[in-house]
């Protein structure tokens, strides 16, 4: 393990960025992006594909911003030398399996609820077996199990993923992105306590010391992540693929207001997330239950608002973080409102029956 030295984190940050993972400085109480200039933060009239801090270099829009430019990289830790170097998936052709084990009760309905969409009543598992599971670590090995998959974790070193432990006792697996697809964020769509990172979202760096604890790489090489293995690949797409949007819909727009002064799809429910998010920083209770509210109108509009859903839930969850919910808590509540929102899409704005 590297010391703590103080210039730890921008030598792990470059080192990672010359074997082509792009880096973005986190919080290093948060674990989320540095926070925006005042420019960038006013998503209400900022569009991002007109946004100059990202060619100019700053680190505006995290993900957006990550580079492995080692001078960018050097300026930002001289900057914030306490940043912790996340990594941007997409940008770094990776995927990462994020494997959680929280102290959170296992589900009401394990058969139902660990592996969504797939009904383990029909598979004769026994009940006692998934009584036993406590982690996303049991949840992949019992995957890989119903997929005739070998472990999660093969040997073979075309397959060797980078493996992370995280000081909360979960494990990261960093792959090499399938070439040729478009994945993005999927939250506990896999499984129940199974995180994708893949597309505009990121994760903390392998070998990355926080507050609190290591992550500390326990097999792979960051130099050669492998791939997937097959059965592991085809459950990835089948989760976090980039969903075409229905036939029928409006083309996403961008966040802005037309000449017309009339708002478009996008900004409309951009308005209605950021008037939300103006609310919630006002209560001092029921933020939690706000924050849901919140997250299941902006599912019931997204479809018809074609903005892209990672988008709209990392903002909520910023919102929620920002307003003083725990992280944890505040993904918890964004993801399952909107998966729920998304479930029952709300009529047209304007056009109500
Ligand atoms: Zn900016
Ligand atoms: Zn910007």
């Amino acid at each position: 393990m590297p010391s703590h030295r103080p210039d730890q984190a921008v030598r792990l940050a470059l080192e990672l960025a010359e074997l082509g993972w792009h880096i973005l400085p986190l919080s290093p109480t948060s674990k989320r992006p540095l926070a925006n200039c005042p420019d960038c933060r006013d998503t209400t009239t900022h569009a991002i594909e007109r946004c100059v801090c990202i060619p100019a270099g700053r680190l505006c829009h995290g993900v957006r911003a990550a580079t492995i430019d080692p001078n960018r990289i050097t300026r930002w830790w001289n900057e914030h030398p306490d940043a912790i170097p996340g990594i941007a998936a997409g940008p770094s052709h990776l995927v990462l399996i994020d494997l959680d084990t929280h102290a959170d009760q296992p589900p009401a309905d394990p058969a139902a609820e660990l592996l969504p969409g797939i009904d383990l009543a029909a598979k004769n598992i026994p009940a006692e077996q998934l009584a036993d599971i406590r982690s996303g670590r049991d949840v992949l090995l019992l995957l890989a199990k119903l997929r005739g998959g070998p472990r999660p974790w093969p040997t073979g070193p075309e397959h060797q993923a980078v493996v992370v432990t995280t000081p909360s006792g979960g494990r990261h697996l960093w792959y090499r992105a399938p070439p040729g697809i478009d994945l993005r964020q999927a939250i506990g769509e896999l499984g129940w306590q199974i995180d994708i990172k893949a597309g505009w979202s990121y994760g903390i760096a392998p070998s990355a010391l926080t507050r609190r604890g290591p992550y500390t790489v326990l097999a792979g090489d960051p130099a050669r992540p492998g791939r997937m293995p097959a059965w592991l690949e085809h459950e990835v797409r089948r989760a976090a693929s980039r969903r075409a949007l229905p036939k029928g819909l409006p083309k996403p727009l961008p966040t802005q207001v037309r000449p017309s002064g009339q708002a478009g799809p996008s900004a409309y429910l951009t308005t209605v997330i950021e008037r939300g998010a103006a609310e919630l920083t006002r209560l001092h209770d029921g933020r939690q239950r706000a924050l849901s509210a919140l997250a299941y109108k902006a599912g019931g509009l997204l479809a018809w608002s074609g903005l892209p859903r990672s988008d709209v839930e990392t903002r909520l969850i910023d919102i929620g973080t920002a307003s003083g919910l725990p992280d944890r808590l505040a993904r918890r509540v964004v993801t399952r409102a909107i998966a729920n929102g998304v479930a029952r899409p709300l009529p047209e704005p304007g056009r109500k029956a």
